[in-house]
């Protein structure tokens, strides 16, 4: 996830995206993890270091467990 604290709200990341994932909101990113493909682009871009790929991954991969099988 991108960390609030540390994001300038440079943009880089939403530029770089390939599939438009990152969204700036009130002047600090933020990632769409339904949309996101986990290229690593955006965490290489970030020039503060604030985004962290790793967790973004478990925190929603752990919250959303059953939806893919509800229809
Ligand atoms: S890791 Fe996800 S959010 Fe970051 S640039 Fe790639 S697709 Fe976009
Ligand atoms: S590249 Fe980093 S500092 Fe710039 S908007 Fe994205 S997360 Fe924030």
């Amino acid at each position: 996830m991108v960390d609030q604290k540390k994001c300038i709200g440079c943009g880089a990341c939403a530029s770089i995206c390939p599939v438009g994932a990152i969204k700036l909101i009130d002047g600090k990113a933020k990632i769409d993890t339904k949309k996101c493909i986990r290229c690593g682009s955006c965490q290489s871009f970030c020039p503060v270091e604030a985004i962290d790929l790793s967790k973004a991954v478990d925190n929603d991969d752990a919250q959303k467990p059953a939806e893919k099988d509800k229809k």
